[in-house]
C-alpha cells in the first residue's frame, strides 16, 4: 500500500493519505516527490493520534502534547515553504472528539485512522524561512 495517492487538477492536487500513515511525513514526502517548495494546503480526515505544539512567547519554547484517541480533522490549514533546503510545513488543525468538543492548534503530527483528503495548491517560486531569535523565536518567512 502506498503512503499516499494523488491526482492533479489544473495547478492543484487532490491528495489522499493512506490509513495508519503519519500525516506530516506523508505530506512532506508528497511535496518532495512533486518538487513543491511553496504553496497552501487544506483538508480533512480522521486520526487516532495527534501531537500539538503550544508555543509560549515568554519562554520561546514549544510544549508538545499527544492525544491518543479517535478524532475527526474538521479542518487542517497550512502552508508549504522551505528551510535549509528542506520542505517546511506549517500546519494547524481543529479536531473533533467523541464528545463533539474540539481541540486544536499547531500540529506536529498525527496518525491517520480512516482517511485523510487534502487539497494542495502549489505556487510558483519558493519562500524560505529564518529563525527570528531576537523577537518571536519563530521560523518566520524570509521574503
Ligand atoms: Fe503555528
Amino acid at each position: 500500500m502506498m503512503k499516499y495517492q494523488y491526482s492533479k487538477h489544473g495547478d492543484r492536487y487532490i491528495l489522499s493519505i493512506a490509513n495508519h500513515e503519519d500525516l506530516t511525513a506523508a505530506i512532506t514526502a508528497f511535496c518532495k516527490e512533486n518538487d513543491i517548495k511553496c504553496g497552501a494546503i487544506y483538508g480533512l480526515g480522521a486520526i487516532s493520534s495527534l501531537t500539538l505544539r503550544y508555543y509560549s512567547p515568554v519562554t520561546k519554547q514549544y510544549v508538545d502534547k499527544t492525544f491518543n484517541e479517535q478524532m475527526e480533522i474538521s479542518n487542517l490549514t497550512g502552508n508549504i515553504s522551505s528551510k535549509d533546503g528542506e520542505v517546511y510545513l506549517h500546519l494547524h488543525v481543529t479536531c473533533g472528539r467523541a464528545d463533539y468538543t474540539c481541540i486544536g492548534g499547531h500540529m506536529l503530527t498525527a496518525t491517520i485512522s480512516g482517511a485523510c483528503e487534502l487539497v494542495v495548491e502549489p505556487f510558483p517560486g519558493q519562500i524560505g524561512r529564518y529563525l527570528d531569535s531576537e523577537d518571536t523565536g519563530l521560523n518566520l518567512y524570509k521574503f
